[in-house]
């Protein structure tokens, strides 16, 4: 299938929402006929337009950017004695004389006109379509497009043809042809003949990108690139206008994202923390090992931030287990040794519960208060947790989104841990910040992901945060050995779990997705559970967890699991991430197929975790593409990173920057994996623009803020607000 690639900046203006607007002369340079209607085009009405609304065209401007996804390469002309055997060429040529040929084959009807030029004469050939005899008559001067070829006697087969003096002509049979994405209603012939007339448009587009800019980096203007995306003399051309219009792309969201922390950076007050003190000293060594090269390395990043006025904004990266929760827990304890409270949120209750165990757990002896502020806490007990945040009794407090709520009040709020943080958007982001916030003081952030993201996919993404990786696992782990188990093994595969819980290790067994419902995901785990209890695993201990369970059962689940009381654990995805058990050694994943590749990756990533070898079962029977490539994927690699990029490979870049990171514009034309360079490019003339002109007051700059406005929308609302 053919991919659309259609910018829609236009869509959204206000004025397309008053049709019709006064029609202006012809000669003066109206920018508002962009945002005329389609059905200003001559022969477009209403049925016709409403057709192209589905190609995402509502405005002449929606045309200009609606670009091919290829061209015909249709640049070789040559004159009729000069066309060898089974050569494809453009030939201009005049009508002699057309006739319709019926042939003995039943269906076929050949067209046949003789047409010369100064050079020669031969038969142009046509099949099926008849309508074309009272179309062409002789002296008619005509593109034709074909091969020069023949059975018996020698004739010009006709791929495309256009009658010269009509008005779009040397529009489909000659130089790059643009092949556009069309509709049953909406031929790629109309859709050529449609960019004909509004490609002068193009001239007033104004150029957001810098003169200066434009002028060092020798692109085009964005008007002629629009017109060399669907007119390109060369390739060269083609190539260019391309680059010009990713390279905007991706400088005007670099350019957002840079200011908009800029901005944040200086309207937004943090606190400088004291150097690095006893209480950190104190928990590294205490540690049962020690931390790897890249723990340390990113342990002292944020130190440094931390010992700066401005609040930290850091990405943490790490594959699963890799060991993010010692440097949370790191960045958490330099708060608090400098007589300041830290706070971790986690997407989700069960994680949030977890941490608090893992917390206590670490943390014991070092005389601390830490708290679980769980959106199940009676009134009560709610009332007087808070009370104590906001008196500082609290050094560490543990929840969901809960946290920032604003009946929450810190006292002394210095740093803020937030893990799987791909599970907020870039709004989110801020919102986080700007909650945070008290008495005028932000706090300390450190974003935390598990979920690799391609590097250049972060750098865009997260364009706003410094971004740290942990690339290297603890010395010792095993890579988690992978199967896809097909059906008729299954019980084999029970046999083999059973050893292995003889042997005294653990497993967990995921429930399928069930997305409609929460609910009916649990009843489906509890039923497993049952069934799993009273048959296959019959002599062993075996518990259900799910996200419906009341927040205090779940808490002693997770407790008797890590404990060892549990031996199988039956689960739906609310072990996703976090629940660290060294010694269970077995995920057995049911319809597998459904899960996303992150999620796979994640669960799996809750085995492997100790000193015993460990593997994951994968059950399910792939129906589709890309459901058989993830899972393949997950067989052949346990590099998260790898994953990630196949991820990217399978769902196209699209998705990525759907509802779930909400804020930023979709990239339409940039294709990441591709186009690297380009984006480190953008990123640093965005880093020196934004240093030169960070509220993009210059008047070269103007241009640029406008079209970040319009393109980024309601995200930036501070760029008007400067
Ligand atoms: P994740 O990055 O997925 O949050 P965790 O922080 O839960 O990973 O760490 C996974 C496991 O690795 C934990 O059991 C933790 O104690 C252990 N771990 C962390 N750092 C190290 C290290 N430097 N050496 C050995 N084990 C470590
Ligand atoms: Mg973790």
């Amino acid at each position: 299938m053919i991919k659309a690639r259609c910018l829609t900046l236009f869509a959204g203006s206000a004025l397309l929402r008053s049709t019709k607007l006064p029609r202006t002369s012809k000669s003066s340079l109206n920018p508002r006929e962009l945002d005329y209607p389609l059905t200003e085009l001559p022969g477009v009405g209403p049925a016709l337009s409403g057709e192209a609304g589905k190609l995402g065209l509502a405005s002449l401007g929606d045309l200009l950017f609606y670009f091919p996804c290829r061209h015909e390469d249709f640049t070789t002309q040559k004159q009729i004695g000069e066309l060898k055997w089974g050569e494809e060429a453009t030939v201009r040529c005049k009508v002699e004389k057309v006739s319709l040929q019926r042939t003995r084959r039943r269906n076929l009807r050949l067209v046949k006109a003789m047409v010369g030029d100064e050079t020669g004469y031969m038969e142009a050939v046509w099949y099926n379509q008849d309508y074309l005899v009272d179309q062409l008559t002789a002296g008619d001067e005509l593109l034709l497009r074909g091969v020069y070829e023949g059975g018996g006697k020698t004739i010009y087969k006709v791929r495309s043809h256009e009658i010269l003096g009509k008005q779009e002509a040397g529009l489909h049979t000659i130089g790059f042809v643009p092949v556009y994405p069309t509709t049953e209603k909406i031929s790629v012939r109309r859709l050529r003949g449609w960019l004909a007339q509004v490609r002068p448009l193009a001239a007033r587009l104004a150029d957001p990108l810098p003169p200066s800019l434009r002028a060092e980096l020798m692109l085009p203007w964005r008007s002629d690139a629009i017109d060399s995306m669907h007119f390109p003399r060369t390739l060269a051309d083609f190539k260019l206008a391309e680059r010009r219009l990713i390279f905007e792309e991706l400088y005007l969201m670099q350019v957002g994202l840079l200011s908009q922390r800029r901005h944040f950076g200086k309207v937004r007050r943090g606190v400088a923390l004291g150097p690095v003190a006893g209480l950190t000293r104190d928990f590294i060594h205490g540690l049962p090992f020690r931390l790897t090269p890249d723990q340390k390395l990113v342990c002292s990043e944020i130190s440094a931030d931390m010992q700066c006025p401005q609040p930290m904004q850091r990405l943490l990266q790490g594959d699963v287990g890799s060991g993010k929760t010692v440097v949370a827990v790191y960045a958490m304890l330099r708060a608090v040794e400098d007589g300041r409270q830290a706070a971790l949120m986690a997407p989700t209750e069960v994680l949030a519960e977890q941490h608090f165990l893992n917390l206590e757990r670490m943390l014991s002896g070092m005389g601390l208060r830490l708290a679980l502020l769980s959106g199940r806490l009676k009134t009560a007990e709610r009332k007087a947790l808070l009370a104590d945040i906001a008196a500082g009794v609290i050094d560490i407090a543990v929840g969901t989104h809960a946290l920032i709520q604003k009946d929450v009040d810190f006292k002394r709020l210095a740093v803020v841990v937030v893990d799987e943080q791909h599970r907020f958007g870039v709004e989110q982001r801020e919102q986080l910040a700007d909650k945070a916030t008290r008495g005028g003081v932000t706090p300390h952030v450190l974003h935390m992901t598990a979920t690799p993201i391609p590097r250049t996919l972060a750098l865009t993404l997260y364009g706003d945060l410094d971004i740290s990786t942990i690339k290297a696992m603890p010395a010792g782990r095993r890579p988690v050995r992978t199967w896809l188990v097909p059906e008729f093994k299954r019980s084999g595969a029970y046999g083999f779990i059973r050893d292995q819980l003889d042997a005294g290790r653990q497993c967990y067994v995921v429930c399928p997705l069930i997305e409609e419902s929460e609910a009916i995901e649990a009843r489906a785990a509890e039923s497993e559970a049952e069934r799993l209890a009273a048959g296959e695993f019959a002599r062993y201990r075996v518990a259900v967890l799910h996200g419906q369970m009341p927040g205090p059962d779940k808490q002693e689940t997770m407790r008797r699991f890590a404990a060892g009381e549990i031996q199988v654990l039956v689960a739906t995805t609310v072990i996703e991430v976090g629940v660290d058990v060294p010694n269970a050694t077995v995920m057995m994943i049911e319809e597998a197929d459904r899960f996303g590749l992150a999620q796979l990756h994640q669960l799996r990533g809750r085995v492997g975790r100790g000193e015993h070898e460990s593997c994951c079962l994968l059950f399910g029977d792939p129906k589709t593409e890309p459901a058989e490539r993830r899972l393949a994927a997950m067989t052949t690699t346990t590099d998260g990173f790898r994953l990630a990029d196949i991820d990217l490979e399978i769902r196209g870049e699209g998705q990525l920057f759907g509802t779930r990171q909400s804020g930023l514009p979709d990239l339409k034309l940039a294709r990441l994996t591709r186009d690297l360079d380009v984006l480190k490019l953008a990123r640093r003339k965005a880093a020196e623009l934004v240093a030169a002109d960070p509220e993009l007051r210059r008047p070269e700059n103007v241009l640029l803020r406008e079209e970040i406005e319009r393109v980024f929308g309601d995200t930036v609302e501070w760029l008007r607000r400067v």
